[in-house]
């Protein structure tokens, strides 16, 4: 097994392009990517604002600019290509993988903010989870003469405190853990891809299935956390009667959003949604104190699921969406903090 252990979580955050919504407003700029590694929230009036050539509209009483200054390992802008994405988050870490270090990552932020688009992307342009796994088959059959793989995915989806498998279609399952404390989702099933394009028709299957709210404003997102696991299982072609095997779990995950906002709130309908909000807001906020070591066996399923996953040994990614504009300027403030919290673990 090799002995490099980093267990630092790499932080990067996407802005992504403002949307027609958010230009035919004319919404102010907050979000200003000064290169590749910063960027500033709520910059001071001086810099280049407004969208478009319209003077920025204030109403009332102007409050001071934050004009906060953030540092991550990575800032993407808003001509960012899903290709560079990719090769500066999971690229990194397949090796990890590779080498049977457990992989963690996720993309978190409010809703509309880009986490999908990153995650999954569009078939003429898709996301992190597919090139991953085209990068995956790549490196396999490269080292396919010394090594046999067995490899295994999952996908299921984390609503309202209970999983359902977006394969099978089934639900709630139970999450347990065996004696050698991995996480087992029972009766989760299991399934083999022969290729990367096999990913891509599982994931538009299963997210067919995925839990949607007609009320919300954004047809497209989900209250619910989707999980991608891909398990690997690899042996030296060696003629020795035990041949080492390692194994080792990647989890890609679309969080779902965390929704604070004001615009989110009054798109959703009452009551229902309210709880769901709650509850969705405890697990990530579970979730950010697994990451931080401070609880480790909350009730929480979305931890309890990640327990073999996040920490330890394993390699975490936190992908950060933003939008750029004025009109989620509480939302991008709330993710930017959790993700400079979140370097510090
Ligand atoms: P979320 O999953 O966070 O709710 P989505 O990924 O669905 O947000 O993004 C909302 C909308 O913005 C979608 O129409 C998506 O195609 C578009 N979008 C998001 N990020 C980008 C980007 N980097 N470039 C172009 N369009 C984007
Ligand atoms: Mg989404």
């Amino acid at each position: 097994m090799p002995t490099d252990v980093c267990n630092h979580v790499k932080v990067v955050v996407r802005v992504r392009p403002f949307n027609k919504n958010e230009k035919a407003l004319d919404t102010r700029k907050v979000v200003h990517v000064v290169d590749h590694h910063m960027l500033t929230f709520d910059p001071k009036e001086n810099q280049e604002l407004s969208f478009g050539a319209h003077k920025v509209q204030t109403r009332g009483l102007r409050r001071a600019n934050k004009d906060l200054k953030f540092v991550f390992d990575n800032v993407f802008g808003e001509d960012s290509t899903q290709v560079e994405v990719f090769e500066n988050t999971t690229k990194a870490v397949l090796e990890g993988f590779m080498s049977g270090f457990n992989c963690t990552v996720f993309a978190y932020g409010a809703t509309g903010a880009g986490k999908t688009h990153t995650m999954m992307g569009s078939a003429e342009d898709p996301g992190v989870m597919y090139r991953t796994m085209r990068e995956m088959f790549t490196l396999m059959d490269q080292v396919k003469e010394e090594k046999d793989f067995d490899i295994a995915f999952s996908y299921l989806e984390v609503y309202n405190e209970q999983i359902r498998d977006l394969m099978a279609n089934v639900g709630p399952l139970a999450v347990r853990e065996d004696d050698s404390q991995k996480v087992v989702v029972q009766g989760l099933s299991l399934h083999r891809p022969t290729c990367a394009d096999d990913i891509v028709k599982a994931l538009d299957y299963g997210n067919r299935n995925r839990t949607q709210h007609p009320t919300e404003m954004n047809a497209t997102s989900s209250r619910s956390h989707a999980v991608f696991q891909i398990y690997l299982k690899q042996k030296d072609k060696t003629a020795s009667p035990n041949p080492y095997i390692w194994e080792a779990k990647m989890s890609l995950i679309d969080l779902a959003g965390l929704e604070s906002n004001a615009v989110a709130d009054q798109a959703k309908g009452p009551g229902k949604c309210q709880q769901e909000s709650a509850t969705i807001n405890r697990s990530l906020l579970t979730l950010w104190a697994v990451l931080n070591g401070l609880a480790d066996r909350r009730d929480s399923k979305l931890t309890r699921l990640l327990k073999d996953s996040l920490g330890g040994n394993c390699r975490t990614v936190m992908i950060a969406n933003v939008s750029p504009s004025s009109r989620m300027y509480d939302d991008t403030h709330n993710t930017l903090k959790y993700a400079d919290r979140a370097k510090q673990i």
